[in-house]
Parts: C-alpha cells; structure tokens; sequence
C-alpha cells in the first residue's frame, strides 16, 4: 500500500499525485477493511459486480453492476460471474444482492460480455429459492435471447420441478420488457431512464439514468463518445463509464485501432466528454488498458479532466 506520508521540499508535488492516484486506484467502499459497516438498506449505492471485458481476465467478472436503492437491487448487465459477485456483494453486508432477491436487470446490449450470465441469473436464484420470475429490460433481440436459454435449459426445469427437488414453480421464469429509449421504470424509490449510446455498428445500444431521492447515477454501458452522455448525466452524482488507454490503444494494430475507435472510448474522449457532462464522481469501469497501468489510464483522463475519477474495481461500492 501506498504511504500517504508528506515529503518536504520539491519532492511534494510528486508525493501529491503519487497520493491521488493511490486514492483514485486503489479501490474503495465495501472492499475496505479499515471502513466503518455501511447501512447499504436505505439511501443509494452503486456495486460493481463485474468490471471486466471479453478478455477473461481472473480477477475482474464480465460485465455488470448493481444500483441498489432502499435496500433493493437493479441490476445492469449479466456478464459471466455475476450471480457468485453478488453474493460476495451479499458477505460485504449488501443484503439486497442476496442470490434470491435478485429480481430486475437492465441489459445495455446484447454483446456476449454484458449478457452470458444470464442465463446464471435467470436459473441460479430460482434454485436458491427466488420464487419471482426474473425481469428483463434490454433492447430488441432480448425477448428472442431469452426464449433460446429457456429452450435450452428446459430438461433441468423439467427435472427440477418433477424430480426429488424441493422447487417452486415460478422462480425459473423470466419476464421480457423490449424497450426503446424513455422512462423504462419507475417506482416509489427509482425512476430509471435508458436513453441511446453510439456503439460501433449495433443498432440499438444503451445506457440508463437512476434517479431516487438522494442520487442520480448514469451507467454508459459499452459506448463510443456519445453526446447523450451529456445530456443524461449533466452534474449527475455517480457517472459508471467505460474506457480504454489512449497509450495503450496507440500500441494496438490498425484493424483493431479502426474497431475499438468506433465502439468505445479513449480516456482522452471520455475526459472531452466529462469537462461537459461534470459528473460530481466518474467511475471508470470495462478498463481496456493493453500494456498501461491503472494509473496510467486515471493520470490520461486528469490530463484534461482533473475532477473526482476512480478506477473501478470488482465489488467497489461507491
Ligand atoms: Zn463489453
Ligand atoms: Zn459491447
């Protein structure tokens, strides 16, 4: 761990930067040992479950996060892994990410990184007892993938509600909802608003706005610089963004320089973006960082954007 211990002399602006970028990288919330408990059952937080990429890195889970307001979940995203992070969501004491209270996601896209967990999460909390189906908000094309997992799992139902096992006979089920952009949902604590995104070549790709009565939190989803960004976090309190190092990206061969550039967005870009969208708090989340360091990746986004930044970790609570 880094010693926040202040050097004299011309060495402190050094020790200054060195101690921001600790903060800005080295975790936050939940993970801290030396943090008092946290009361996650009222009030908004935002876990990250999953800040990974396609790359199957150990350490980082596929895509996912959870806004939990009052003591409840709204997931965003189903990447690999999400239904074991939210249960080490659940040991850090966020109650509402228990396996069998995980009721609600809001899918940004149907990329495979963002949705191969979903059929964990239709499945895995019917078997630990969640008697309400699932509910699946997404854009065009969720209704049909999830028609296909049904299909494809339908001899383990079959099994498990005609077998020996003690299950209930509504949990295994899933509710679609198609959307376009709008308000999506809302009740007496969250009003949830999907509005587009550009990502390279899929038709429909979107990122969603939280609003309860302490916080409005924005989830990018998979974006290459989008204006709505702008317009939908616009002094927001969280803003969870995904990224990639321009460093990195430079290292990178041209046929996937001509893709990353049109699906995602540079550190350089998301900075562009942040000195107009002025998120109170900008979670970098979905790092591509090819050969960069965290710090690296926080010190290209303070190089024109010096506002609160933090580099997203899986089971981070901010
Ligand atoms: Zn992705
Ligand atoms: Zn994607």
């Amino acid at each position: 761990m880094f010693a926040c211990t202040p050097p004299r002399g011309d060495r402190l602006v050094a020790w200054l930067l060195a101690c921001w970028l600790a903060a800005a990288c080295g975790g936050a919330g939940a993970a801290d040992d030396d943090a008092p408990a946290k009361n996650y059952s009222t009030g908004t937080h935002v876990v990250l479950l999953g800040t990974g990429t396609p790359n199957a890195e150990p350490d980082r889970a596929g895509a996912a996060l959870a806004v939990v307001v009052n003591g409840n979940a709204y997931l965003v995203d189903a990447g690999p892994g999400i239904v074991r992070r939210a249960s080490g969501a659940r040991e850090l004491g966020v109650d509402a990410l228990a396996p069998s209270r995980l009721e609600i996601v809001f899918l940004t896209h149907l990329h495979t990184d963002h949705t191969l967990g979903l059929p964990d999460l239709i499945f895995t909390p019917w078997v630990l007892e969640r008697s309400a189906p699932l509910t699946v908000y997404g854009p065009p094309g969720t209704e049909a993938m999830v028609g296909h997992l049904m299909a494809a799992y339908e001899e383990d139902v079959r099994e498990r509600l005609e077998g020996l096992e003690p299950a209930n006979p509504t949990g295994h089920r899933a509710e679609v909802h198609e959307i376009e952009p709008g308000v999506v949902f809302e009740n007496e604590d969250v009003r949830v608003t999907a509005f587009p995104v550009r990502h390279g070549s899929w038709e429909v790709a979107l990122g969603y706005r939280f609003e309860s009565a302490d916080r409005t939190v924005v989830i990018s989803g998979d974006a290459a610089p989008s204006e709505t960004i702008v317009e939908f976090c616009s002094g927001c309190d969280v803003l969870v963004h995904e990224v990639y190092s321009q460093a990195g990206f430079e290292r990178r061969e041209p046929i996937w320089q001509a893709y990353h550039s049109r699906f995602h967005t540079s550190s350089l870009e998301l900075a562009e973006l942040m000195t107009r969208a002025q998120p109170r708090l900008l979670v970098l989340t979905h790092q591509l960082l090819w050969g960069s360091s965290p710090e690296e990746l926080v010190a290209e986004i303070w190089s024109a954007w010096p506002g609160d930044v933090r580099y997203g970790r899986d089971l981070d609570v901010y």
